[in-house]
Order: C-alpha cells, then structure tokens, then sequence
C-alpha cells in the first residue's frame, strides 16, 4: 500500500499492480526491474532474472551495453535526438541505412525508418499499394494475400493482415479485407512420408490457386513471416518455402513481401531469415534486433523496383509520421549493429543455436507432452500437448503455456519464457518461446535448457 519502501503504490516485496498504466491485463501484478546488466534483470525483491528471451526477442545484445548508451548520450549531446525528416537530414540517419542496405547485399535500394514493427508494416502495406498506383491510377491491384497463424502487429492495418484470430476478435468489424492462405507448419500439416519439396510443392499451389479464384490480375502481393513468431511460437518455413511463394508472386507481376520484425536481425543465424535460401523479397520489415530495445526503432527495407516507381511517378512516398528516422533512434540503433557485426554475433547465434535446438531435443524431444521442439537460430519454441501420438492439444483453458511460463519466472528458477497459444487449421496448442541474446554463452545455454527441462 501506500508507503511502501519502494516508493510505489501497491508496491508489496517488489510486486507492483499498475494503478495509472493501462497495460494488457488489467488484474495481474507485475514483478519490479530495477537494473539489468547483460543476461540479466534485476528485480526489487533481490531475485535475479535470466533473460532467456531478450525480452519479446528484441534485446539482442543484452541489456546496458555501455557502448550503445554512450552512442544514444553522444547522440543527446548535439542537441538534436529529434529532427523533423522531411526537412533535415542528418548523418546518423544515413549512416544506419547504409549499413542496412550494406547488408542486404544490394538487394534493398531504401529504407524506410519507423518507431515499431506495426508501423512498419503499415508502412510496406502503403508501399506495396503505391507501387501499382504509381503506374495506373486505376490499377485493380487491391488484393493481398497473408497467412492464418500470422501476426503482424496490433495497429489496424497491421491487424488487418494478421491472422492472429484471438487479437482480431474485437476488432474485426474494423479490419480491412485480407485473403488467406494456410500456415507453413511441418508439425501439424505434413502428410506422412511426404517430404519437403512436395510439402512446398502443396503450398505453392495452394497461393496459385488463390491468385486465380481472386484474379492474378487484382494481387498487390503475399505476406509472410519466414519464422512465425508470437502467433505460433518459432514456427520455421519448410527448406525451399519462401523460394516457391516468391515464384507464385511474380509470375503474375505481384509483390513478395517479408514481415522479419521478429525473426530478422540475425535472430535466425543470417541477417535476415530470407538470406538462408536467397529469396530476397521485394519489400521487408524489420524491428526488434534492429534497436535491441535501445530505442523504439523498425524499418522497412525496399527494393530498387518499388523505389523506381515512385521516383518515376508522383516522386514521394504518401506517408509520414511525426517521429520517424529520428537521429537517437538510429544512433541506437547503428551501434548495436555495428557491435553485431564487429563482435561477429551472428556466429555466435548459428553455434549457440545448434547447441541450443540439441539440448532441448535431448532433453526435452522424449517427454509425453512435448509434441514439438522447432526454431532457427536462437529462437526455438516448444508445443505442448496433451497426446503426443495424437497430437491433441491441451484444453486452452488450462493456460499451460501461461503456467509454464509462471513457473519459470517464480524462485527457484527465476527464467524468463514467452508463452502463447497459436492456432493452426482451427487446431489451438500452447507454446514457449525460448530466445536467448545474441551474447549468450554455451554454459548459460546449458542453463536455460536445464531450467526448461526442470519447468
Ligand atoms: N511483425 C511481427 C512478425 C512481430 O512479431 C511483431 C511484434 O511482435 C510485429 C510485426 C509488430 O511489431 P511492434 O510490436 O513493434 O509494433
């Protein structure tokens, strides 16, 4: 209650209950961080905390690096964390989209710069729109297609192409017209003996034969993410998926477009998922890795095609937001990348990965309600499920990866895990995300599978 030492209303051994904050839920108390350093978060009550998720799979290179706060003060001290961008340009800026495109290997030309994967999105979605209009006014391009089990952010335009059923529910009334096709999900979905090319084959004619009940002729593009994140749980595309999918879009002049918020960044052991198998998208956003949670920062990265075609027609790109490439944002955000890339933690992520994916297989891969141990890189989920010979979920009222994940985040084992339950084919299961920092070392792996086992 009032009065307590730490200086919060409600603040009871470091557990606090938003009074002013609306936040998700209303009911639940929340434990106190007061510090983290590294893999770690430090609570009011004294627990340590094991980050084994960098937050929501955005703090890749741990928390308080010194030289990412040096770079946002240095930044502060010129005066100008804030430029109005249609006006000014600034060093900073141009500097980080360099170092973007630099490492798309020249497939992106531009980048756009935003405060939040949902705005990315927004903002590939326009994009992706313009680039027809430019060329015809009239254009019957007004269709896009995206996945069941996606998400792609909460704002509504984002939402909208989401197939995230529980956030939409609300709001459906709201949501713009998208059409579906099915998730890529090995687990649940391969027939039996049926292997990855003909699993690949099935989805590519699955979105042509979307493209011919719509009209290729209306497709503005198809949406995926390459590793389904929150709404499935570390969900990756089967070997040759995004090779196909890209095939179907251009055969018929539409655009392939790559959500990578979450998956991007190295989280997957390339810079970008796309990169594993070279299927460069016409359009891309990332987020998340991008700041590591130094600052508020996404991006949407974009082909020389697209650039061309507003460059020849109305010369702009009909949008814009208030704070927007701003320099603090991207001072943040170009010395994580650049610790990244000089500290080479995308090997890191590949060799702690593979350790990671054989622990949790050894450990875990036998246990009756593990169904399914899938990822890349360091983002590895698991399903749980009542039968693993079935593979029957768990009631979803039971919240087990909710009681999972509560029982990791409570002494003695005090881990964090990102629980959720994701529905594929009208099939709901519970999940975990396990998604360490790009810094995590082989004994903190063995760690985190061991808490994970023990959970
Ligand atoms: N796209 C994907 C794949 C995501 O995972 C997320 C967030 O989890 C978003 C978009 C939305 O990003 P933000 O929460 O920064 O708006």
């Amino acid at each position: 209650g009032k009065g307590s030492s730490n200086g919060h209303t409600n603040g009871v051994n470091g557990v606090k209950k938003p009074e002013f904050l609306l936040d998700r839920n209303l009911h639940k108390t929340f434990p106190l961080v007061t510090r983290g350093k590294g893999n770690y978060l430090q609570l009011a009550d004294g627990r340590t905390i094991f980050d084994a998720t960098s937050g929501a799979a955005v703090s890749c290179l741990g928390h308080g690096n010194e030289r990412v706060i040096k770079a946002i003060n240095k930044q502060l001290t010129t005066g100008v964390p804030y430029l109005c961008s249609s006006y000014w340009s600034c060093d900073v800026v141009e500097e980080l989209c360099k170092e973007l495109i630099n490492g798309t290997g020249g497939e992106m030309s531009r980048i756009y710069l935003t405060g939040s994967g949902s705005e990315a999105m927004e903002a590939s979605i326009k994009l992706a729109r313009q680039y027809f209009y430019e060329g015809d006014k009239n254009t019957p391009r007004v269709n896009i297609i995206a996945r069941e089990g996606s998400y792609h952010g909460n704002t509504i335009g984002a939402l909208g192409v989401s197939g995230h059923v529980a956030r939409r529910a609300p709001y459906e009334p709201f949501l713009m017209k998208v059409h579906r096709v099915s998730a890529c999900n090995a687990y649940r979905q391969r027939r039996e003996r049926e292997s990855d090319a003909s699993f690949v084959a099935r989805k590519a004619s699955e979105l042509e034969a979307k493209f011919q009940e719509l009209g290729p002729e209306t497709v503005i593009g198809f949406v995926c993410e390459p590793v389904v994140g929150a709404a499935l749980g570390c969900v990756p595309d089967v070997p040759g998926y995004l090779t196909a999918m890209r095939a179907v879009c251009h055969r018929h002049g539409a655009l392939f477009i790559l959500d990578e918020v979450m998956s991007g960044m190295g989280r997957c052991g390339t810079l970008h998922a796309w990169q594993a198998e070279g299927a460069a998208p016409d359009l891309q956003t990332v987020g998340k890795g991008l700041g590591g949670g130094y600052q508020p920062i996404a991006a949407v990265l974009i082909s020389d095609k697209i650039v061309s075609s507003l460059s020849n027609g109305s010369g702009q790109f009909v949008h814009g937001q208030t704070y927007q490439a701003m320099p603090i944002q991207a001072a943040a955000a170009l010395e994580v990348q650049k610790i990244q890339r000089e500290e080479n933690l995308i090997k890191n992520v590949q060799v702690q990965g593979a350790y990671l994916e054989k622990r949790l297989k050894s450990l875990l891969g036998g246990h009756p309600n593990v169904g399914d141990i899938r990822g890349k890189g360091l983002f590895w989920g698991l399903e749980f499920v009542k039968d693993k010979q079935t593979k029957e979920p768990f009631d979803t009222k039971l919240g087990v990866a909710q009681r999972v994940h509560d029982i990791a985040i409570a002494a003695p084992f005090n881990m964090t895990m990102y629980p959720g339950t994701g529905t594929v084919d009208g099939i709901a299961g519970d999940h975990v995300i396990i998604a360490p920092t790009y810094i995590v070392t082989r004994e903190e792996i063995d760690h985190i599978t061991k808490v994970v086992a023990e959970v």
